[in-house]
């Protein structure tokens, strides 16, 4: 018998890690509001309405090689997120999730103590994923229209214990873009600058073609949204060729499943379709942030993502998002904070937007 006890070993960083929020599958949203699955209206998690491209279910019908390994050295990945970005493959790294780029970069760059500079209200992923690394994070408040406040993110970036600074654009929850040049004045700063670009396709501007000239730009993607593949998790990272290879040779040697592989391959060679629904899903934007704004008390912030954050009336959030999934509509609500009377929806179908007012209507009198 060991004489220590088991969490005696465990690192004491992690032993009061509170779990990651992570959304629940539809089956376990119909069992709380007592609905068949079929009727869940489930808006809270950015996912694509319209599904993957049709390519992907035949690609993956014809997989003949489950019973090897992934290729290790993502050729045929990393040449073709090349050709769709327009960069060379050697800027390229391919993960389980751009969940898996994060956490691979932050465990490449954080020593115990130092940190990440993080534009907060962000995605949670960027504090979690330091914290389980064993680093701190360094928060610096957007604006009260959640845009970066770029002087005092870059006086943080310049300090001597922070290694990177990590932002969204569209930011989620927010939906708002950084622009360009603001971007470009980070990279000025003395650390890395880490883009997450997941929600782009929608509309936004990217800055995956200054990766070459800034070694220490970093952008980040997922076929998570644009091409519906949230379920088989795959995402990637656009970066100097050095640090690309340092990744290579840190992250576990078969992380992208064959699964995700093909679907990736086959996502990227239907990319018309994919803008073609991206289209259906901004021009849906619209006509939701339209029909929210004509909501009394309600008010959503220009979005360039597939989501859009709503204020709600004051200290009505919670009472608003319970009523919701009682009626089978799941939208994200945030206890805590700045957020507290805002929330946020998935632009879904035209009939799943037609679901959710009809239940906000109702859940605005409860
Ligand atoms: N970045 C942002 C800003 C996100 O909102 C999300 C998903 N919610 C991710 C990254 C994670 O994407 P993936 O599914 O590729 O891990």
């Amino acid at each position: 018998m060991a004489r220590r006890r088991v969490l005696d070993m465990v690192q004491p960083h992690l032993l009061g890690l509170d779990a990651y929020e992570a959304v629940d599958p539809p089956e376990a949203l119909a069992a709380r509001a007592g609905i068949p699955e079929s009727e869940v209206v489930k808006l809270n998690a950015n996912e694509n309405p319209y599904g993957p491209s049709p390519k992907v279910a035949k690609a993956l019908a014809e997989m003949r090689r489950i019973h090897l390994y992934p290729d290790p050295a993502q050729v045929a990945a990393r040449e073709a997120v090349g050709r769709y970005v327009g960069l060379s493959q050697e800027h390229v790294v391919v993960g389980n999730g751009s969940d898996e780029i994060i956490d691979l970069l932050f465990r490449s760059l954080l020593a115990p103590g130092e940190a990440i500079v993080n534009a907060v209200p962000t995605f949670g992923m960027y504090a979690f994923s330091a914290q389980v690394c064993g680093g701190r994070t360094l928060p610096v408040e957007r604006d009260a229209r959640f845009a970066l406040n770029v002087k005092a993110t870059v006086d943080a970036c310049n300090r001597p214990d922070v290694k990177a600074v990590i932002f969204a654009s569209p930011n989620n929850p927010s939906g708002n873009a950084t622009a360009p040049q603001d971007i470009l004045r980070l990279l000025e700063a003395d650390c890395l600058v880490i883009v997450d670009e997941a929600y782009v396709e929608f509309d936004a501007r990217s800055v995956a073609s200054l990766v070459p000239q800034h070694p220490n730009l970093v952008v980040l993607r997922t076929l998570s949204k644009w091409a519906g593949l949230a379920g088989l998790r795959v995402g990637y990272g656009l970066m100097a060729p050095e640090l690309a290879d340092v990744l290579m040779r840190a992250k576990p040697p078969y992380n992208i499943s064959q699964a995700a592989e093909t679907a990736l391959l086959a996502s990227l060679a239907d990319v018309d379709t994919l803008n073609e629904r991206a289209g259906r899903i901004i021009a849906e934007r619209a006509r939701l942030a339209g029909l929210l704004a004509g909501v009394p008390g309600v008010n959503p912030l220009p979005s360039e993502a597939n989501f859009i954050l709503a204020r709600m009336p004051q200290g009505r959030g919670k009472v608003v998002y319970e009523g919701l999934a009682r009626r089978g509509v799941f939208v994200r609500y945030y206890a805590r904070g700045v957020l507290a009377d805002y929330l946020r929806v998935s632009v879904g179908t035209p009939e799943q937007t037609d679901r959710l007012m009809a239940a906000l209507a109702e859940a605005m009198e409860d």
